[in-house]
Formats: C-alpha cells, sequence, structure tokens
C-alpha cells in the first residue's frame, strides 16, 4: 500500500481511467484551443524558454522511467524487457537527439505548454513502465506470434518516418529564419503532419504488443493530442498557402 491507501496495481489502473478520461475531455478543448507551443504558441501564453532546454527537460521522465525499470527489476520476462526497451529507445531519441538537432532560435516553448508536457511525460512515463515492469503477464510464446511481429514492424517504421519527417520539417528553414513552408517528400506527400503520423504509427505498433488498457490509454491520448494538433496545422497550411496541394488530408493517408 502507498501514500493513498491503495495498492500500486490499483494505482495504475486509475492512472489508467483518468488518462482515457482526460483524453475525451481533450476532444472538444484541443479542437477549439491548439495545443500551445511552435506555430500556435506565442506570447499571449505567458514566458517561454529556450525550446531546446525546455524538450530536453520535459521529455526527460519519460525516458528515465523505463531505463529505470530495466535496471532495478530482476528476472523480468523477455517480452516486458522488449517493451521497456522500445519506451526507453523512442525516448532516448526525443529527450537527447531531438533537441540538439533542433535549429538554434527555435521558437521558444511556453512555460504553460512545457508544464503540461513534463507532467504528461511523468505521469505516463511511470505507468507505462510501471504496469510492464511489475504485472503485465505474457506468454513467452508471444514472441513468436504475427501480433507481436506486426508491433515491432510498427514501432520501428513509425519511428523512422517520424524521425524521416522531422528532418524535413528541420531543413525548411535557413538558420536564423522562423518562417514556415509546404513540407514535400516522403510521407508529406499524403499528409500535412507526416512527423505525427509516424509516432501513431509507432504507439499503435506498442499497443498492439502491450495489448492491455494502459497501452490503449496512451495510443488514445496521442491519437486526440496529435489529431487535434495535425488538424489546426493542417487549417494553418491551407489558410497560408493557396497552392497546398488538395490531395494531402491532416495526419492519416486518405483518411483524415
Ligand atoms: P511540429 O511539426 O509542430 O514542429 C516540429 C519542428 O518543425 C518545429 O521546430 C517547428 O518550428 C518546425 N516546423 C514545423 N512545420 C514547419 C514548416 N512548415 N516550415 C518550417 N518549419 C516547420 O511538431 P511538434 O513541435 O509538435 O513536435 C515535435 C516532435 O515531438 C514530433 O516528432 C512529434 O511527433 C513529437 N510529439 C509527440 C507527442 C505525443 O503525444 N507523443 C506530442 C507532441 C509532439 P516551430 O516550433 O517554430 O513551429
Amino acid at each position: 500500500h502507498n501514500l493513498l491507501g491503495i495498492t500500486e496495481i490499483q494505482l495504475l489502473e486509475w492512472m489508467t481511467f483518468i488518462e482515457i478520461i482526460i483524453s475525451v475531455i481533450l476532444i472538444p478543448t484541443l479542437k477549439a484551443i491548439a495545443p500551445p507551443y511552435g506555430r500556435h504558441g506565442g506570447s499571449k501564453w505567458g514566458p517561454t524558454l529556450p525550446a531546446k532546454l525546455g524538450w530536453f527537460v520535459q521529455e526527460l521522465p519519460s525516458f528515465a522511467f523505463p531505463v529505470w525499470y530495466l535496471y532495478y527489476v530482476n528476472a523480468m520476462p523477455r517480452v516486458n524487457v522488449v517493451l521497456l526497451m522500445m519506451l526507453a529507445i523512442h525516448y532516448f531519441q526525443r529527450t537527447f537527439f531531438y533537441p540538439a538537432l533542433m535549429k538554434r532560435g527555435s521558437s521558444p516553448l511556453p512555460v504553460f505548454s512545457f508544464t503540461l508536457a513534463i507532467t504528461f511525460c511523468t505521469y505516463n512515463g511511470y505507468l507505462q513502465s510501471c504496469f510492464i515492469a511489475k504485472f503485465a503477464k505474457y506468454d513467452n510464446g508471444v514472441l513468436f506470434h504475427p501480433r507481436f511481429t506486426l508491433g515491432i514492424l510498427m514501432f520501428f517504421v513509425g519511428m523512422l518516418i517520424n524521425i524521416h519527417s522531422d528532418h524535413i520539417l528541420r531543413n525548411l528553414r535557413k538558420p536564423g529564419e522562423l518562417i514556415y513552408r509546404i513540407p514535400n517528400g516522403g510521407m508529406f506527400e499524403y499528409v500535412s503532419c507526416a512527423n505525427f503520423f509516424g509516432e501513431v504509427v509507432e504507439w499503435s505498433g506498442y499497443a498492439l504488443i502491450c495489448w492491455s488498457l494502459p497501452a490503449l490509454a496512451f495510443l488514445l491520448f496521442v491519437l486526440v493530442n496529435l489529431g487535434a494538433r495535425s488538424w489546426h496545422h493542417h487549417r494553418s497550411y491551407i489558410a497560408k498557402f493557396e497552392d497546398y496541394p488538395k490531395n494531402r488530408k491532416a495526419l492519416i493517408p486518405f483518411i483524415f
């Protein structure tokens, strides 16, 4: 039992439930107000942090939790180790490489959205990692199941799409510029937010392997958050560029 007088699994169940409820509440909220950073940020959101520093610190908890559990929980079944490694690999890239590669002079990060992001990364980092490390039960035969193979494939293909698309976006600006251009190439031929599409594919693969409510709650949150952000991005491209490709969707090729 912990400070709340409930067992850790009960705490994780509550946290999963709360993540689902918050995702549902966020659907109308984020449709009305775009997640306030980058092109939807600006001075009206109050004080800001340098983007590189902000991204590094806000994402760190999501990297630290899986690493901590990989290190401290002994004799974990192989499937659980693979799942924790997937979290650690994704967030290693996001915590260390993504901010390092960001151009100097990127839009500053509002402290407000930094606070929301670090709260989510701590909350969800603990929820996913602790559930996998201590409670998720899998038969080792799962490693040879098509669901596992498909999940791993989706995760790494999604990650490649995400990294490749962020690379394309980074190279749209000359040093010191803070303008928006139409991205082309790769999955941008199909969607306005190819980086977010990659992210959705990644967490769908992860959820497919986990086959658990905490992973589903995470996927729902990602879908709502990036679904809304891509909808706002897509609308801003159409409003800004008369020649914006007509067949391009916001997030999911041919669908949304
Ligand atoms: P954006 O696509 O909004 O921006 C990514 C970077 O590219 C920013 O530096 C942005 O500059 C720049 N950029 C974007 N579009 C253009 C353009 N048309 N022309 C020139 N520069 C452009 O992504 P986010 O910042 O929201 O996210 C960054 C990464 O984090 C992504 O890989 C995303 O998938 C991931 N992420 C994951 C979430 C999750 O729930 N799992 C949540 C949020 C992000 P500027 O900042 O100045 O707009």
